[in-house]
């Protein structure tokens, strides 16, 4: 017969106490250290510093407790123990640059699930969505665990993108539609925000905020006044704020002497090519793009008006995010067709490809800092999705980076790009950020290409592996 664990203790204890009736108690269990140590892996900690080899990283719950050698960091008694020898840890990657809400023919339901899993797969464990209804969004991507952290920016656009100009559109049964190009956004469940050159700037930022959005991302048809006004406003509340350069009238230079916090699209720097009354005829998307084949040659990305724009950029810490692997991705479906004629969209995106890259290269020159979102689409075949790996790939082919570089442009300066609170919880291995990491088979900082290699990604604490996520058991 075993005695009860508490008898002689109690029995000791209520002599001392002078009690008669010993009263029976549970002993509680040892504690559960939620400690988790990773041991032994070359740690690049994306802040700057130099890998450091033999590393431990300690995670308790969902948060980075430690990082660094191991007399640095101390394992916790009772931690559970991750050997990783030989391997890379390196933080969460971040895509600043998705799009992943589609209600027509697109990733309105399962595809999203399917989308985020995916990108979790690929060592990406925070995204920015840059073209959305914020509510819906992430209403929507609550619903899975098995996913990135999704941030929301709000759209908002001036009048002439709600009611402009008439144009065509051709539907699959033929028939001819003028539409909005707003409308064309609300069709995809997008909710941009009109804004009129005398609204209220705080009322635009109040609804982005109930919406659930953390940034404001400035789409279309606004002059400089308003882009000044909504960057102001925003900032007052802690919002960022982005362009989808260049925002017709108002070009890049104006939006970054407005204080914005960064620019998408390389090619939309050919805006700076043009005064600001021809901007202000582009009304249609049409316009912009023929305008934007004509303007944007090779040669013109070494204009100087234009690397003015980037010393200013530079000057005032205006991030951009060129988005290459997307046009990459345009450019090689029309180099796959083999007999058809050159479309407007065509020559533009000719355009923007070489253009493009000449920008980049001059924009890294000229100081301004990257932050390598992709632009990636959440439908259609995995393969034509522009995604950050694709767009790391490029900075180190194309544009010169080291992969080091590269890195850093999806991780410290991507954590930059996003901003505020959010930002400065991920994109870096350091106490008291989320526990994002992704453990690598091979060294990324010797072979960008090594990034393929991912062995798990933890997400906040929790560890998921590429091939349990591509497989169908992480359901949720
Ligand atoms: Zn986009």
């Amino acid at each position: 017969m075993k005695t009860p664990v508490f008898s002689a203790a109690l029995a000791l204890a209520c002599l001392a106490a002078g009690c008669s009736t010993p009263q029976p108690r549970l002993v509680p269990p040892p504690p559960v250290n939620p400690s988790t140590a990773i041991v032994g892996a070359t740690l690049w900690d994306g802040t700057g510093s130099a890998p450091v080899a033999h590393a431990v990283t300690v995670v308790r719950g969902d948060r980075i407790l430690c990082a660094g050698a191991a007399g640095e960091c101390q394992v916790p008694h009772g931690a559970r123990v991750i050997e990783a020898q030989g391997k890379y840890l390196i933080p969460g990657l971040i895509d600043s640059h998705v799009h992943l809400l589609f209600m027509q023919n697109g990733s309105a339901s399962e595809e999203l699930g399917l989308d985020l899993r995916d990108l979790l797969a690929q060592g990406v464990t925070t995204v920015r969505d840059m073209g959305n209804s914020p509510t819906d969004l992430l209403s929507r991507v609550a619903g899975f665990a098995a996913a990135p952290r999704v941030y929301a920016m709000q759209l908002v656009a001036g009048p002439r993108f709600f009611y402009p100009a008439m144009r065509p559109v051709r539907t699959e049964h033929g028939v001819e539609l003028h539409q909005a190009p707003a409308l064309t956004m609300q069709w995809l469940g997008w909710t941009p925000i009109q804004f009129n050159r005398d609204d209220d700037p705080d009322a635009v930022v109040a609804a982005a905020r109930q919406a659930g959005a953390m940034g404001l991302k400035l789409y279309a048809q606004l002059d400089s006044g308003s882009v000044r006004r909504l960057t102001l406003a925003a900032h007052r509340a802690g919002l960022t704020v982005w362009g989808h350069a260049w925002v017709q009238p108002a070009s890049v230079g104006e939006q970054t002497a407005a204080g914005m916090d960064g620019v998408v699209h390389a090619a939309g720097l050919a805006g700076e090519l043009f005064t600001a009354e021809e901007r202000d005829t582009l009304v249609r998307d049409g316009d912009l793009q023929v305008a934007t084949a004509h303007a944007a040659t090779a040669a013109a990305a070494h204009d100087p008006r234009l690397l003015a724009t980037l010393d200013s950029m530079a000057a005032h810490g205006t991030m951009f995010e060129p988005t290459l692997d997307a046009t990459r991705h345009s450019l090689a479906a029309y180099d796959a067709r083999v007999r058809h004629v050159t479309t407007q969209q065509e020559g533009y995106v000719r355009a923007a490809a070489e253009f493009g890259v000449e920008v980049t290269r001059e924009a890294v020159k000229h100081g301004v800092r990257i932050s390598a979102g992709s632009d990636h689409v959440a439908y259609g075949p995995v393969g034509d999705r522009a995604s950050v790996f694709g767009e790391l790939r490029l900075y180190v082919d194309s544009l010169g980076f080291s992969p080091t570089g590269a890195l850093l442009a999806a991780t410290r300066d991507a954590a930059r790009a996003i901003g505020g609170e959010p930002g400065r919880q991920v994109g870096t291995i350091e106490a008291g950020r989320y526990a994002d990491l992704v453990l690598l088979g091979k060294n990324p900082l010797a072979d960008i290409d090594n990034l393929d290699v991912v062995e798990w990604v933890m997400r906040g604490g929790r560890i998921w592996r590429p091939e349990q996520l591509r497989s169908g058991i992480a359901m949720r």
